[in-house]
């Protein structure tokens, strides 16, 4: 159900009709005269030969100029176009045969007075800019009168946005979702909220604000929201972050105080913004200029979030692909405080993804979703919808009434050669993936002084490929050195597997390397967890106390030291190595077994990895 946002003042659409309907008449009669009769500016001697040789028609006698208009078209234009209009200036005395010559080839004569065709052309000129000048006059009374302040980009802007912000109640509703179990369980409890605040108002209830919704692009953010707002059956209100962003400061700032005007007024609403990192960025990290406006729009936000007196029913939603770069103060309490994680979707999750966007397509029988699903790890929900629709264009071209399995084959190859934009992963690095992936679970699960494994998954996380969660018994304070000698095995384990199995190591062991690395330095320099090293702080940076990172320190002992904690480091990582190696040697049909099961189903619970692993071992 659309509805009229009642904060658009009636005086505003006079004057918007007002100013078009001048516009128009200026467009249609005037500019004609203007433009639409082009005269070529020729020399007087020029003019004299067409008059001698009869080839002009009419004259119009403006003064000491002349305009005229010849009886075919001659090349008189720039770059010798050719042309009728003309007009030339005649001389300052004056010449005596001009109008007996005029006379002798039968020419029209007109004679306008001089000072009569100025004050026309003084009108036509200054005609445009009295328009504009009304309109922006209009503008600025109205809006100081409705006690906004002057405001004219902002009220402009209203003007120009206000079909875009008409609101309505999505269609979509959480079964247009696949998959995304824990995302919908988390937004579920704010649908109660949305459809009846005033239960919750009425047990003094602290009420969300914000909600942040994060995860790689195409995975569903965008539809989430829409269907929490069609769930809840309030209207729903989008912007783009991006669309905040304009060329004039304080254009993007007045978009969002209208915004949130008008959701107010018709509360209970959703406000979307998508994108959010366009406008969200940390603060005072732009170079250069440009963006001010970027600034102003998001201190506008932020002061109409807090602005929620706290008895609206307005939801913000935001969604981003980049939590990492957002402004700490969008984070903070009252504000974007409630985060909900999309993740790229597993095996059985396509499946769903898959029957979501087929259901209303006539599938031949050959069509085998879940072995679809199968072969497409990594895409993404859009990715998905693309390639069914993609199917159906390829039955279609092929004039089929059903769309069949061939169908799907050729979307998958299009796809896969050009459009999918998230992470599709080739087959054979799927395999070495898994194998990677098994490598840690295998190392966590069979070495003692590990925490019990979570979860195990290929499916992309961030820059990760894959994960191998822990679950910490306990909440530690202290590291003994077995625990962190075994967190060493384990981070390696996944790069000794794809060694083992695959007889090659990848680059995907990158981000385990550098870990690892870091902790063994740390075990070294300043634990005292190195024989060789003995209990002796050489640590190269501090932890800073309030920052929580490592700042850089000038170094407090010998060349010969540095080497030694070089050397010690390699050898702990070395040994490591070893340890993961045996691990993987000694059980390596388990290790076989969770890679198959990794590889089908992309993701294993704690309970899955334990049936997988002990069975028949
Ligand atoms: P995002 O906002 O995360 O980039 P979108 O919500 O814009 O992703 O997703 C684009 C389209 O992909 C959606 O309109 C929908 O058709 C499809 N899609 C994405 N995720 C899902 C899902 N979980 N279930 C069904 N369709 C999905
Ligand atoms: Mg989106
Ligand atoms: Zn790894």
């Amino acid at each position: 159900m659309p509805q009229e946002p009642p904060d658009t003042p009636d005086i505003n659409r006079k004057l918007f009709f007002i100013t078009l309907g001048l516009v128009l008449l200026y467009a249609v009669f005037i500019l004609p005269l203007l433009h639409g009769q082009h005269r070529y500016p020729i020399a007087y001697s020029r003019f004299k030969q067409f008059l001698a040789q009869g080839e002009v028609k009419e004259v119009e006698l403006r003064g000491h100029h002349l305009e005229g208009t010849l009886t075919a078209t001659a090349p008189i234009g720039p770059n010798n176009t050719t042309a009728s209009l003309f007009t030339t200036a005649v001389p300052e005395l004056g010449d005596p045969s001009l109008l007996p010559a005029l006379e002798a080839h039968g020419v029209t004569v007109r004679v306008v007075d001089s000072e009569d065709a100025s004050w026309q052309r003084l009108l036509l000129f200054l005609l445009p800019w009295l328009v504009l000048f009304s309109f922006f006059w209009g503008l600025l009374r109205s809006s100081r009168r409705l006690g906004g302040g002057i405001n004219g980009p902002g009220e402009l802007q209203r003007f120009l946005t206000r079909r875009t912000q008409k609101a309505e109640v999505p269609a979509v509703t959480f079964k247009d979702v696949a998959g995304q179990a824990n995302a919908k369980t988390e937004v579920w409890e704010l649908v109660d909220f949305l459809s009846d605040s005033a239960r919750y108002r009425a047990l003094g209830a602290e009420v969300p604000r914000g909600v942040l919704l994060m995860g790689p692009p195409g995975t569903g953010k965008t539809l989430l929201a829409r269907a929490l707002a069609g769930e809840a059956g309030v209207p729903f209100y989008p912007i783009s972050g991006s669309e905040f962003i304009e060329l004039f400061v304080g254009v993007g700032a007045a978009r969002v105080r209208n915004l949130f005007e008008t959701a107010k007024k018709n509360a209970p609403g959703i406000i979307f913004i998508d994108e959010l990192d366009s406008v969200g960025r940390t603060r005072g990290t732009g170079l250069g200029g440009g963006h001010d406006e970027r600034e102003q729009t998001l201190n506008q936000l932020l002061a109409e979030m807090d602005g929620f007196s706290g008895h609206e029913a307005v939801l913000v939603v935001a969604a981003t692909n980049r939590p990492d770069v957002l402004d700490p103060a969008l984070l903070r309490p009252g504000r974007f405080d409630r985060h909900v994680t999309l993740d790229l979707p597993d095996r059985s999750e396509r499946v769903e993804v898959l029957k979501v966007h087929s259901r209303s397509m006539p599938l031949a029988a050959d069509v085998d979703l879940d072995q679809l699903a199968a072969v497409t790890p990594g895409f993404s929900g859009a990715d998905l919808k693309n390639l069914v629709n993609e199917a159906a264009m390829s039955a279609a071209r092929h004039r089929l009434t059903t769309v069949s399995a061939v169908n799907f084959e050729e979307a998958r190859d299009k796809l896969l050669l050009g459009t999918v934009r998230s992470m599709a992963i080739a087959p054979e690095e799927h395999h070495r993936l898994a194998v990677h992936e098994a490598g840690h679970a295998l190392v966590a699960f069979f070495h003692p002084h590990t925490d019990p494994l979570l979860k195990v998954t290929i499916i992309p996380r961030g820059r990760a490929l894959g994960t191998t969660q822990q679950l910490p018994e306990k909440e530690r304070h202290t590291l003994p050195e077995e625990y962190l000698r075994a967190r060493l095995a384990l981070t390696l384990g996944g790069r000794t597997a794809e060694l083992e199995v695959l007889a090659s190591a990848s680059s995907g062991a990158d981000d385990d390397i550098r870990q690892a690395t870091a902790l063994a330095r740390a075990m070294v320099s300043r634990w005292g967890m190195s024989a060789d090293i003995g209990p002796v702080d050489l640590r190269e940076s501090e932890e800073h106390p309030f920052l929580g990172r490592e700042i850089a320190q000038p170094r407090r002992f010998s060349e010969n030291s540095a080497q030694a904690v070089d050397q010690a480091v390699r050898k702990l990582l070395l040994a490591a190595e070893e340890e993961a190696r045996s691990v993987i040697r000694e059980r390596r049909s388990a290790l076989e077994r969770l890679i198959a099961a990794l590889e089908n189903r992309e993701t294993l619970s704690r309970t899955e990895i334990e049936a997988c692993l002990t069975h028949a071992s």
